[in-house]
């Protein structure tokens, strides 16, 4: 018993999710480091008080009557407001487990507030804003610093980034001059203003000293950073009334990342500050990383998703078809659109290269309504020149799926063409079903019931768990590649790809093999079972002219 208890204080020490725990009726019993930190109390205001007045005043009273409430099961509130030290109120989603006795009557309670759903502050009306600046409101230093060491106990464990861009105006001493001081506070608080509304949140937005602010922000890639740079550049640039007059200003901005410049808030701090003195003396208005190599990286990126956007514009990207082949009568059935990009510089660039940074910079959006039309305009061409029907199957990204006028979009483009919705289908990835079951399930009913197919692209490398497929109300699953490219003679991969096939037909779905290369293949597949197979031994993705010469005149 001794090692158990041993055991809940280490886990209790260790996690960056605040604890609780209280008695059955209330009274707070324990609070762990991570409670103290999110809350600013010191457990001696807290052990022996009810735990009621954290939440009282500031939520609905049903509410915190069913807190402590008898036979609890676990609950989950996704939004609730708690008291912080200083008088604010922080809003963040709540847990509560109880622990029961031999009876099966509760014994204690286990309150717990995740670490990632803390959403910020409210102002309470008697708040007493320490840890703010009076001038702008927003969070100062220590609070900066206290989130920015937050997010890094977060990051280290999920393995992420954390990027702290620290920005200065550039001549901000000229509006002080000029204008007075009373001009230049009333500009600082736009500035705060303006900053606020561009961050996520997730992220802090902080005033550090003088004309200099700083944003903290999760990131996922290194291009994310650049993203916020370039928000707050753009929000800056807009011009500022002070006195009846139109002032311009820009920022140099700093940037430094947490794992790789530095391990705590001091670290980054420096590193950041040290960036921005280099894009100051560079002429300000821009961003510079604190790592020297970053700089180049972001350069290209900028470059690429420039050239991009022309691109839309330019119409140089094109859609290559790729057949997909009924292995028993050799017929194409169907086919999979595959973006292309003509660059009249580069020559022909591969989705591989420029897909990924579309989806950064949310590109991808207006480049996957580009090619779900341009595929159901052709499909419909095809139908009407008299060829027999094929399926055609677009790649949906993430953010399109997710997109909340995709399903506009993909009606727009079926009645714009006169396609019937029964010729297209959509790809999806299994990692963009997994984070929110529930509304990943209720959007693609929501395509389902437009009448359009529905597949998982590369199934079998990503983390959907089997028991959700069964509730995914899709049509078809693509056995990837990597299960396809050594059934000949690799025993696992077989047994994998005929138990995917067998799958696929006990939840009555189509199936489709990609990148069957070699005869050896075809031959396993077609033995196997799979109703179509799509990959270089059929035909490489085709332009359009040479896809329909594969068609079936009827
Ligand atoms: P994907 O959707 O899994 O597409 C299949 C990829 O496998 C295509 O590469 C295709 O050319 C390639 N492939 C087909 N058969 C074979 C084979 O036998 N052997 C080998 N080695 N490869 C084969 P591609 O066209 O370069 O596209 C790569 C990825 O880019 C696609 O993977 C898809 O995820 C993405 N993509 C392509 N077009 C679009 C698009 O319009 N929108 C979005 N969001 N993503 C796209
Ligand atoms: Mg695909
Ligand atoms: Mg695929």
């Amino acid at each position: 018993m001794v090692e158990t208890e041993a055991l809940f204080s280490a886990v209790l020490d260790a996690t960056a999710d605040a604890v609780m725990v209280t008695d059955r009726t209330g009274v707070i019993r324990r609070i762990n480091p991570a409670f103290e930190k999110l809350t600013w109390f010191d457990p001696s205001m807290l052990l022996g008080k009810d735990a009621r007045e954290l939440f009282s005043d500031i939520n609905d009273d049903q509410f915190l009557g069913e807190l402590w409430a008898e036979g609890a099961a676990p609950r989950h509130y996704p939004q609730v407001r708690s008291k912080h030290a200083d008088g604010r109120a922080q809003v963040h989603a709540l847990s509560m487990t109880s622990v029961n006795d031999a009876a099966g009557q509760p014994s204690q309670f286990v309150a717990v507030i995740l670490s990632e759903s803390l959403q910020g502050d409210i102002n309470s009306t008697e708040a007493r804003r320490v840890g703010y600046d009076a001038l702008t409101n927003l969070p100062d230093r220590s609070i900066l610093a206290d989130r920015v060491e937050q997010n890094i106990l977060n990051a280290k464990r999920a393995n992420k980034s954390i990027a702290l861009l620290v920005m200065g105006l550039d001549r901000f001493a000229l509006v002080n001059d000029a204008l007075g001081y009373a001009a230049g506070d009333q500009m600082l608080r736009e500035v705060a203003e303006r900053l606020a509304k561009v961050i996520r949140v997730s992220d802090t937005a902080a005033r550090l000293d003088g004309d200099k602010f700083a944003v903290m922000t999760p990131i996922a890639a290194i291009d994310d950073s650049v993203i916020v740079a370039e928000k707050v550049l753009n929000a800056i640039k807009k011009p500022f009334h002070l006195k009846d007059e139109e002032v311009f200003v820009t920022f140099s901005i700093g940037i430094s990342i947490y794992p790789t410049d530095g391990q705590d808030f001091d670290d980054l701090l420096k590193d950041s500050l040290s960036a921005m003195q280099y894009a100051k003396q560079d002429g300000g208005s821009q961003y510079r990383f604190f790592a020297s190599d970053m700089n180049a990286k972001a350069k290209n990126r900028l470059a690429l998703e420039k050239r991009m956007r022309a691109a839309l514009v330019n119409e140089e990207f094109v859609l290559f078809y790729q057949p997909k082949v009924e292995p028993s009568t050799n017929r194409v059935k169907g086919g999979e659109a595959l973006i292309r990009w003509r660059d009249p510089v580069h020559g022909m660039i591969s989705p591989g290269e420029f897909i990924p940074v579309a989806e950064e910079t949310g590109l991808i959006v207006d480049i996957g309504t580009w090619v779900m039309r341009k595929a159901c305009f052709q499909v419909k061409a095809w139908q009407d020149a008299g060829y027999a029907p094929v399926k055609m199957s677009v790649n949906v990204s993430s953010m399109q799926f997710k997109a909340k006028d995709l399903l506009d979009k993909v009606k727009a483009a079926l009645a714009d063409s006169k396609l019937d919705a029964k010729w297209l289908e959509l790809e999806i990835t299994e990692s963009m079903l997994m984070n929110d079951v529930e509304g990943a399930i209720a959007r693609m009913q929501a395509v389902r019931d437009l009448g359009c197919g529905l597949s998982i692209d590369d199934f079998g490398t990503g983390y959907s768990s089997l028991s959700y497929l069964g509730r995914f109300p899709i049509t078809t699953l693509k056995i990837d590649r990597a299960f396809v490219k050594d059934v000949q003679d690799n025993q696992n991969t077989a047994e994998i790809a005929r138990a995917i096939i067998g799958l696929s037909r006990g939840l009555n779905l189509e199936v489709v093999a990609e990148g069957a290369e070699l005869k050896e293949h075809i031959d396993f597949l077609k033995e196997n079972g799979c109703d179509s197979i799509q990959g270089f031994f059929y035909s490489k993705p085709l332009e359009a002219k040479d896809f329909e010469a594969k068609l079936t005149k009827l």
